[in-house]
């Protein structure tokens, strides 16, 4: 433990991360968010009422929303994650989208409901939902916490029956913490905030 802790203080930082320091301003606090997860949580329950739902968790930044939403929802759940590797730089998506690790449940004829940190231009979740598709489920919906709606370049389209539950339409910022990241790191971070940008330039 100690040698570690040693050789992490014997490598010079590129830049000093100080999580709270290096945000710009709040957008979303902690209580905004419990009291939006919660809603969203009621709302998804009284939609679903009695029917089991499978939440795909899209990794790494969906995971602090899927772990407080399920706990708001009445109804019996299945939980999986997928993992979607898109390519660009660490704040900008390139176009191109890959399912790097796919679900491990079966979810033919079931009911699946998407939990997605954030939508930006739509590519992930565009080619996530046809791949979800080709495995028969019942219906697929999705849930995103934030949307950027601004900057879409892919609609998101879902087949009849199917639903969508945005938590909170976000402007065209880089944002981070609550399960969002830059370069790994802000993701314990209790709120949602806007990084300054010379911290990513
Ligand atoms: P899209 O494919 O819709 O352009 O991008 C979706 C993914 O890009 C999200 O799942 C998220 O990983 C990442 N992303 C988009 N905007 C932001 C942002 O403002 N902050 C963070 N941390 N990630 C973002």
């Amino acid at each position: 433990m100690a040698a570690t802790a040693d050789k992490l203080q014997e490598q010079e930082p590129k830049k000093a991360y100080n999580q709270d320091e290096d945000i710009e301003c709040v957008l979303w606090t902690a209580a905004d968010i419990e009291k939006r997860v919660a809603e969203l949580g009621a709302e998804i329950s009284r939609d679903y009422s009695g029917i089991p739902i499978v939440l795909i968790g899209v990794a790494t930044g969906a995971v602090m929303f899927l772990a407080d939403l399920m706990r708001k929802l009445s109804i019996p759940v299945l939980v999986d994650f997928v993992r979607v590797q898109s390519y660009g730089n660490q704040t900008q998506s390139s176009g191109v989208a890959t399912i790097s690790t796919d679900v491990k449940i079966s979810i033919k004829d079931k009911h699946v409901l998407v939990v997605e940190d954030i939508i930006d231009t739509g590519i992930t979740l565009s080619k996530l939902v046809k791949h979800l598709a080709t495995k028969e489920p019942a219906s697929v919906s999705v849930c995103a916490l934030l949307d950027k709606i601004s900057r879409r370049v892919i609609p998101l389209q879902l087949s009849e029956g199917s639903r969508f539950y945005r938590g909170f339409e976000c402007s065209d910022n880089f944002v981070v913490g609550y399960g969002m990241d830059f370069a790994e790191l802000y993701r314990n971070l209790a709120y949602i905030g806007v990084l300054k940008p010379d911290i990513y330039s």
